[in-house]
């Protein structure tokens, strides 16, 4: 019998018009010191939707509560029934112990797909800004830029093998500036920032999306205003924040 997935993931996606489904984990592979890729199968289609958005996985916390996490969907392979998700792993949360402790055959429940925030199919040249947090996702919405196209990665990285890679078709254009965050907090823009002043927009039409931490993409889209791109130009979610856990149901708290 196939299993359920829990009531309040039924009701959840109910109400968001999305799918709840119970997947299984096909493995969870280190890819760097603080990424693992997470591959799950079963009703891929349905639950990752379209470049830019992602899914909740129910977790338990250490308290033995049930939260759900947010997680961009990366890459999907229909013909497999699978995906795959990169998640950050440096920091203790439910989310990083399920990605680092997580065996194969594990049911996962999942509610799907999520998120907003989809490529502004009319622009010229996109701009992803973030930390590591947004490179699943930068870079599935990346891939769907129609040729030709213009993409640009600025992405902040603890260490060195934690600026990925991906491929793109021919005739895309690629730039990627990977910035060392050499020790400073992690709500400190001054990095991501550094990396945008290396950056020259082209003349024609960008669009710019932020992900990453609550903090540091504030002050992004403030210095992308700065710079002359228009507010409808950018769009932004945080994705998490410093020194608070997510709340349970997986969004980081928006207010001072
Ligand atoms: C729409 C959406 C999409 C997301 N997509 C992704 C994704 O593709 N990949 C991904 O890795 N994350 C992604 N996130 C962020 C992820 O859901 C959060 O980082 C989440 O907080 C991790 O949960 P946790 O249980 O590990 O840590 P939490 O319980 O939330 O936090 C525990 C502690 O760790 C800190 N912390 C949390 N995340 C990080 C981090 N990345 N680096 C350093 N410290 C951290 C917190 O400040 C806190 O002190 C997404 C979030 C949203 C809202």
């Amino acid at each position: 019998m196939p299993t359920t997935p829990h009531d309040s993931s039924i009701e959840l996606a109910a109400r968001l018009d999305a799918n709840a489904r119970v997947g299984h984990l096909v493995s969870s592979t280190p890819l760097s010191s603080s990424i693992h890729e997470v591959v799950l199968a079963g009703q891929a289609a349905l639950l990752c939707g379209v470049p830019g958005n992602d899914v909740m996985v129910q977790l338990t916390n250490p308290a033995g509560k049930l939260v759900r996490r947010r997680y961009s969907v990366h890459s999907v392979d229909e013909e497999l029934d699978q995906f795959t998700l990169w998640i950050t792993t440096a920091h203790e949360g439910p989310g990083s112990v399920w990605a680092r402790s997580a065996q194969p055959g594990d049911e996962v429940d999942i509610v799907g797909p999520r998120g907003k925030i989809v490529v502004d199919s009319g622009a010229d040249w996109h701009l992803f800004m973030g930390d590591i947090t947004c490179l699943g996702s930068a870079y599935r919405m990346a891939q769907s830029v129609e040729a030709p196209g213009k993409v640009v990665f600025i992405v902040e990285t603890d260490h060195a093998d934690d600026a990925l890679t991906t491929t793109f078709d021919e005739g895309i254009a690629v730039t990627g500036i990977f910035v060392d965050r050499m020790g400073r907090a992690r709500d400190d823009p001054a990095g991501l920032l550094s990396g945008l002043s290396a950056f020259a927009f082209p003349p024609d039409r960008g669009h710019a999306y932020l992900f990453g931490e609550f903090h540091v993409i504030k002050a992004a889209r403030v210095a992308l205003l700065d710079r002359g791109l228009d507010d409808t130009s950018i769009t932004m979610k945080a994705f998490w924040r410093v020194g608070r856990n997510n709340a349970d149901h997986g969004e980081p708290e928006k207010g001072d």
